[in-house]
C-alpha cells in the first residue's frame, strides 16, 4: 500500500478557479517522488490539499490505504512535515528553533538533527552552541543555512512524509549541494515528496511526476524524462 496516494483528484479554489484535473500519484513508504512542472501549474495546491487545507472538488486522497477524510485531521498532520518556500526561521537562537517542532527534544536528539542538515560547524562556530542567535549578530545563518535550520526542525517531529516547496528555488549552486545531501540523508526513514520548478533539481527521485496546468503530463524517472523530452 503507498504511503500516500492521489486519485483521480480535482480542485477548484474558492473563487472558481479550477488547478487541478484528475491528478493521480502515489507515494510509496521511504520513496522520494518530485512533482515537478512551471509556475502556476498547481504544485503547491497539491501540498495544500494534501495537508488537508481544501476539501477537493473530485477524487480521493488515501493515507496508507484509508481516505484521509475518515481520518482525524490532527493524526495525519502529526505524521506530515511540511518546509514550504523560502520557510521562515523565527528570531530566536537554534535551539528555540528546533524545540518549536520537538518541545521535549534533548539536546543529543538537537544535534543528531543538526548533523542531518550538516549545520553542527556552523553552531560550534560559537561559544553559545545551540543558543546562538539565527539572525542576529554572533552567527548569522545564511539563506542555506536557514532553509536548512527549518528542514531539520520538520524532522526532529519524525514525520513519515516531509512535503518540500521548492526548498532550492533561492539557493546557489554550493547550497542546492548541500540541500540535496540533507534530502539524501532526511529520506534514509521517511518518504520525500518535493515540488521542485527545475527536473534537475530532483535528478534524485525515484519517481518523478510533471504537471502542467493542473494535469500530469509525464511521469517517470530523471533520465526516462530528459529522453522523451
Ligand atoms: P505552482 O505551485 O505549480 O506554481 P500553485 O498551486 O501555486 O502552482 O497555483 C496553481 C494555480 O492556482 C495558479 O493559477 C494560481 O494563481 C492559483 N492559486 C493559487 N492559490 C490560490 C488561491 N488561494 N486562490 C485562488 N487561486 C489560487
Ligand atoms: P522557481 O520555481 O524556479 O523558484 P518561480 O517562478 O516558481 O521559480 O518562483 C520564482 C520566485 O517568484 C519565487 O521566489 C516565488 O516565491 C515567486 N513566485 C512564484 N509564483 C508567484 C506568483 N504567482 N506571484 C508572485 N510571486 C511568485
Amino acid at each position: 500500500t503507498p504511503l500516500l496516494s492521489l486519485e483521480d483528484v480535482s480542485f477548484a479554489y474558492p473563487d472558481g478557479t479550477e488547478v487541478l484535473r484528475g491528478v493521480s500519484m502515489t507515494v510509496p513508504p521511504g520513496a522520494r517522488v518530485a512533482l515537478v512542472g512551471p509556475s502556476g501549474a498547481g504544485k503547491s495546491t497539491v501540498l495544500a490539499l494534501v495537508e488537508g487545507f481544501y476539501p477537493l472538488s473530485g477524487g480521493c486522497i488515501r493515507w496508507a490505504g484509508t481516505d484521509v477524510r475518515d481520518l482525524p485531521r490532527a493524526a495525519l498532520r502529526a505524521r506530515l512535515g511540511y518546509v514550504e518556500q523560502e520557510a521562515p526561521v523565527l528570531a530566536g537562537s537554534v535551539r528555540e528553533n528546533l524545540l518549536l517542532a520537538a518541545p521535549g527534544s534533548t539536546d543529543d536528539e538537537l544535534w543528531a538533527v543538526l548533523a542531518d542538515v550538516g549545520l553542527t560547524g556552523v553552531v560550534q562556530r560559537s561559544a553559545r552552541g545551540l543558543d546562538v542567535p539565527v539572525g542576529d549578530e554572533g552567527v548569522l545563518l545564511s539563506g542555506g543555512e536557514r532553509q536548512r535550520l527549518a528542514i531539520a526542525r520538520s524532522l526532529l517531529a519524525r514525520p513519515s512524509l516531509l512535503l518540500l516547496d521548492e526548498p532550492t528555488a533561492s539557493l546557489d549552486a554550493r547550497n542546492e549541494g548541500l540541500l540535496r545531501d540533507t534530502l539524501a540523508a532526511a529520506s534514509a526513514d521517511r518518504a520525500l515528496l518535493v515540488v521542485a520548478h527545475r527536473l534537475s533539481t530532483v535528478r534524485d527521485s525515484d519517481q518523478i511526476v510533471v504537471l502542467d496546468a493542473g494535469r500530469v503530463v509525464g511521469r517517470g524517472t530523471h533520465d526516462e524524462l530528459v529522453e522523451t523530452s
